[in-house]
C-alpha cells in the first residue's frame, strides 16, 4: 500500500501548517508486525511546544470568530476525503499499531463517525435566551476556551486523536496534539489531510515526545485545558499537574473490565462475544475483557470461548501487540498466574507467526481458576488474555468487579432482564454492556470510564465535549427604556 507519508523516514512536528524538522534526538518507531523500522521520531520539548503555542495562539484570532457553520464545513470536506482515502488511513493504522487491516478499518470508520457528530455541533450548540423580567433578556454562548491540547496513547493512532480534533476545533479552539511516541504516524497524515481539506493553518500543531513534552503542555501557562488518554499511572500525573497549572483537564485511563457470565446465559453468543471483546485489538483496547467471573455451573460456556479462542490465529485475525515489552509483559502475567495456580486452558504464549519471527505476537490466552489475590486479576493486562474467576452466585461476582480501583467498563451474560439490571445498577463502571462484550457508546452517546479510568468532571466525546471545550457566557439585555426594571437592571 502506499501512502505518502512512509516515504519519509522521519516524523516532523507539524506547526502552523508546515512539517518542521526538529533539533531533538529521536527515537525509532517500529512496525509491531515484522519488528522492521518504519521512522523515527523526535523526543521534542518545551521550545518547540511554545512555537506550537504562538502559531495555535495566532490562529485564534480568526478562526474562533469564523461562525461556527462555516467552520463545519471543513469537517464535512475532511468526512469526504477520510472515506475517499479509508483503505490508506486504515494500512497506517495497521502498520504502526499492528492491528488487523480490519480491525484498523473499523478504527477509521470511528473517526468519521465522530467527525459526523461534531459536524452536528452547530444544531447541539445554539444558545439559551428567555425574557427574564418584561423587556430584559439572558442568553447563554458557548465560546471556546482558546489554545487546548490533547495527549494520545498507542492504542488509537486514528480514532484517539478524533476524540478531540473535530469537536474542539469545530466548537472555535485551536489545538496542540501530542500523539503516542510509538505511534505518530497517522496523525501527520491527520494534518494533512485536514489541510486539504481548509483548515487553516496553526489552527492543529502537532508535537512529538514523550514525558518532558506532557510535562512541557501540562505546565504551558499558554494553553487551556489538557485532554489526556492513556494509562492510569500517566493519567494521575497529567490530572494534577495540569490542574496545579490552574487548566482544566479530563484524563483518561487504564482499565480491568470484567464481564459476568451467569448459567443461563446464550451459550454461543456470549462465546463469541466474549472472546471477541479479550482477542479483539490483541486485547489493546481500554474496553477489552480481561477479566470473566462464571458465577455457578458455567462449564460449558467456557468450553465454547476455548473453541472460539483456537479459530483466533495470530497474523491472520489477530494482530500484534505493540511492542517486545508489551509481549514479555503480557507472557509474564501469564507465567506467574500458572505458577500461582491457574489453570492455562489455551495458551498464547511463545507465538511465532510464519515469515513474520520479529513481529510482537502473543496468541489468544484463556486462563481459567484465577483467584482475585492474583495480579492477572487485578492489573491491567493489555493483551489478548481472559483470566477466568469463579464465583458461586450474583453478589460475589459483583464484589469483585467492585473491588477494582479501575471502572471503564462492566458487562453481564444472561437471559434475565432481572439480573442484567440488578447488575446494570451495582456494578461499579461508567460504561454497561447487557450481553455485549465492548460496550462501546456510539455517537451521541459519550465515552468514558469511573474510579481510576478517568479524572475529571464529564466525558470526553458526545455532548460531555461541549462543557469540557467550551466556557459560557450569560448576558443581559435591555434595549427600551419602558422595560420592566427589576432588582439588578
Ligand atoms: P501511556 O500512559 O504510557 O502513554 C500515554 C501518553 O502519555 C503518551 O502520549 C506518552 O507519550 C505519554 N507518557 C508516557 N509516560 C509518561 C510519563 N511518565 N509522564 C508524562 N507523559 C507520559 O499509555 P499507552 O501505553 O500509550 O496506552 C495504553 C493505555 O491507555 C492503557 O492503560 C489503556 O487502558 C489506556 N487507554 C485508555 C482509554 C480510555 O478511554 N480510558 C482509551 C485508550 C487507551
Amino acid at each position: 500500500m502506499e501512502s505518502s507519508i512512509l516515504k519519509s523516514k522521519q516524523i516532523k512536528n507539524y506547526i502552523n501548517g508546515a512539517f518542521i524538522d526538529s533539533p531533538s534526538a529521536t527515537i525509532n518507531v517500529l512496525a509491531p508486525v515484522d519488528g522492521s523500522l518504519l521512522a523515527t521520531v523526535p523526543m521534542s520539548g518545551a521550545n518547540e511546544l511554545n512555537n506550537a503555542v504562538t502559531s495555535a495562539k495566532a490562529a485564534f484570532e480568526s478562526w474562533s470568530t469564523t461562525p461556527i457553520k462555516e467552520r463545519v464545513q471543513i469537517f464535512f470536506r475532511y468526512k469526504t476525503l477520510m472515506e475517499k482515502n479509508i483503505k490508506e488511513l486504515a494500512y497506517l493504522v495497521h502498520i504502526e499499531n499492528g492491528k488487523t487491516i480490519d480491525e484498523a478499518t473499523a478504527e477509521v470508520e470511528k473517526s468519521i463517525e465522530l467527525t459526523e457528530f461534531a459536524c452536528s455541533m452547530p444544531q447541539l450548540i445554539q444558545g439559551r435566551i428567555l425574557e427574564v423580567s418584561r423587556g430584559v433578556e439572558c442568553r447563554i454562548d458557548h465560546k471556546p476556551l482558546g489554545v487546548v491540547a490533547s495527549i494520545a496513547p498507542f492504542n488509537f493512532p486514528h480514532m484517539v486523536p478524533h476524540w478531540t480534533i473535530p469537536n474542539a476545533l469545530v466548537l472555535g479552539n485551536c489545538m496542540i496534539l501530542k500523539p503516542s511516541e510509538q505511534v505518530p504516524i497517522s496523525s501527520n497524515r491527520i494534518a494533512e489531510m485536514l489541510k486539504e481539506a481548509g483548515l487553516p493553518d496553526g489552527v492543529l500543531n502537532i508535537v512529538n515526545g514523550d514525558k518532558e513534552m506532557v510535562e512541557a503542555i501540562c505546565d504551558h501557562p499558554g494553553i487551556e485545558a489538557v485532554s489526556f488518554v492513556g494509562s492510569t499511572t500517566v493519567a494521575k500525573i497529567v490530572y494534577k499537574r495540569s490542574c496545579n497549572s490552574l487548566k482544566r483537564c479530563v484524563a483518561l485511563g487504564g482499565a480491568k473490565n470484567h464481564l459476568i457470565v451467569m448459567p443461563d446465559a446464550h451459550a454461543d453468543m456470549t462465546a463469541s462475544n466474549v472472546t471477541a471483546s479479550m482477542s479483539g485489538c490483541a486485547g489493546q483496547r481500554c474496553m477489552a475483557a480481561s477479566a470473566m467471573v462464571a458465577v455457578g455451573p458455567v462449564d460449558h460456556i467456557i468450553a465454547k470461548i476455548c473453541d472460539e479462542a483456537r479459530k483466533i490465529i495470530p497474523g491472520q485475525n489477530l494482530g500484534a501487540v505493540i511492542s517486545a515489552q508489551a509481549k514479555a509483559r503480557i507472557e509474564r502475567y501469564i507465567t506467574e498466574a500458572e505458577k500461582a495456580g491457574a489453570k492455562v486452558l489455551v495458551d498464547g504464549r511463545n507465538y511465532k507467526v510464519e515469515g513474520k519471527e520479529n513481529g510482537f505476537y502473543v496468541g489468544p490466552t484463556v486462563i481459567d481458576f484465577v483467584t482475585p489475590d492474583m495480579a492477572i486479576a487485578k492489573e491491567e493486562v493489555f493483551g489478548p488474555v481472559i483470566a477466568i474467576m469463579r464465583a458461586a452466585n450474583v453478589d460475589e461476582a459483583l464484589a469483585i468487579e467492585n473491588s477494582s480501583p479501575y471502572g471503564n467498563a462492566a458487562s453481564v451474560f444472561t437471559q434475565s432482564g432481572g439480573v442484567a439490571r440488578y447488575i446494570m445498577e451495582k456494578a461499579s463502571a461508567g460504561m454497561i454492556g447487557i450481553n455485549i462484550g465492548v460496550p462501546v457508546p456510539r455517537e451521541p452517546f459519550s465515552f468514558g470510564g469511573w474510579n481510576e479510568s478517568k479524572f475529571g468532571v464529564g466525558d470526553i466525546t458526545g455532548e460531555s465535549s461541549i462543557q469540557f471545550w467550551t466556557q459560557m457566557k450569560k448576558t443581559s439585555i435591555k434595549w427600551n427604556a419602558e422595560a420592566k426594571t427589576n432588582w439588578m437592571s
